[in-house]
């Protein structure tokens, strides 16, 4: 027997077309999934949980991710796996959210999506769903992991690579999962809230004779970090209007991250002087982290309330499916 619990959030995989464009269709993926997926496979159930409305996940919030994060950790005793149905365009977001957010998952929880709607002739969304339903079933891949294309991603890092192709997502390097460490428990499973009031991250990008002056704005405001952007292995344009905007945030209490701009990147801030100085000021590292893990796991150590070095130190702490920063 294995009992699927199913959470349904929208996304292409089950819109059908209207007058303002492709929208979500209630029930549709469902029906689908009864009769193409779930009746071939003996001794599996289903819970089938289905959002009202259900969304463009371009529409998702923070609040939506306690949402399911709740669901899950209400049923997931009485479930072997579980399989979510979701949007691509913030899908990389949710599955690095939840890699976060709940500790001590000792089962699968499959993230799925498709760039064509399951109506569609030539749709991806039938493979996909087959991919996810299997690695559901094989048990092997513990904790939040996407499946989409032939790749089974980490949730904690994977990223949206392309707005139309079928091969959306990609885990740009590390390319060898096989020996990190995922914190296995037979504890019930602690969810970790994200709490969206407390959590106000700016992002500032640079590029070759960029303005500082919403930097400086960003130093000052309300929020609570700021993602710097940066070149390559983590490199800037050095400027003492640049260090007097990170010392006042850094001064303010700010958390400011080093997240290279490269895909597939490692930020390293020894390798060049144009990065060592940021080192020297207290920016901290996102080493080899996605955009989307880099937010995601700010915006969970936020919302804990803990002080800054403890948000420090547990940032670069490894937490599931992620590199480990060199300890120097
Ligand atoms: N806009 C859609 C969504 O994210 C795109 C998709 O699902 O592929 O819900």
């Amino acid at each position: 027997m294995h009992h699927l619990l199913v959470i349904n959030t929208g996304g292409t995989i089950g819109m059908k077309p209207s007058d303002r464009g492709l929208v979500p269709a209630p029930n549709f993926l469902e029906h689908y999934c009864h009769t193409h997926l779930f009746q071939t496979i003996v001794g599996l159930t289903v819970s089938w949980f289905e959002w009202s409305p259900l969304i463009d996940s371009s529409q998702i919030h923070p609040h939506q991710w306690n949402k399911i994060a709740q669901v899950i950790a209400d049923q997931i005793d009485q479930h072997d796996s579980v399989l979510i149905i979701h949007g691509t365009d913030t899908l990389a977001y949710t599955a690095s959210a939840l890699s976060f957010m709940l500790k001590g998952l000792h089962k699968p929880v499959i993230i799925t999506g498709s760039m064509r709607s399951i109506q569609e002739s030539n749709s991806d969304g039938p493979s996909n769903l087959k991919l996810a339903l299997s690695t559901c079933l094989s048990r092997k891949h513990v904790g939040v992991w996407v499946c989409f294309h032939h790749g089974i991603f980490p949730g904690s890092h994977v990223t949206k690579i392309d707005a139309v192709g079928a091969q959306a997502f990609s885990a740009p390097i590390p390319s060898d999962y096989a020996d990190l460490h995922f914190p296995l428990s037979t504890d019930p499973v602690d969810i970790q809230w994200i709490d969206a009031e407390k959590c106000a991250i700016d992002v500032f990008t640079f590029y070759p004779g960029c303005t500082l002056d919403s930097l400086g704005y960003m130093s000052t405001n309300n929020s609570r970090a700021i993602i710097l952007r940066s070149f390559g292995s983590g490199n800037v344009p050095e400027s003492g209007e640049l260090t007097h905007h990170l010392r006042t945030a850094l001064a303010a209490g700010k958390i400011v991250v080093n997240l290279s701009q490269c895909l597939a990147s490692s930020v390293d801030m020894e390798r060049y002087q144009a990065g060592g100085h940021l080192l020297k000021l207290g920016v901290v590292s996102a080493y080899t982290m996605t955009f989307e893990a880099t937010l995601t796991k700010l915006m969970v150590l936020l919302s804990q309330n803990a002080d800054h070095d403890i948000v420090v130190r547990k940032f670069g702490e490894t937490w599931g499916y992620e590199m480990p920063q060199p300890q120097k």
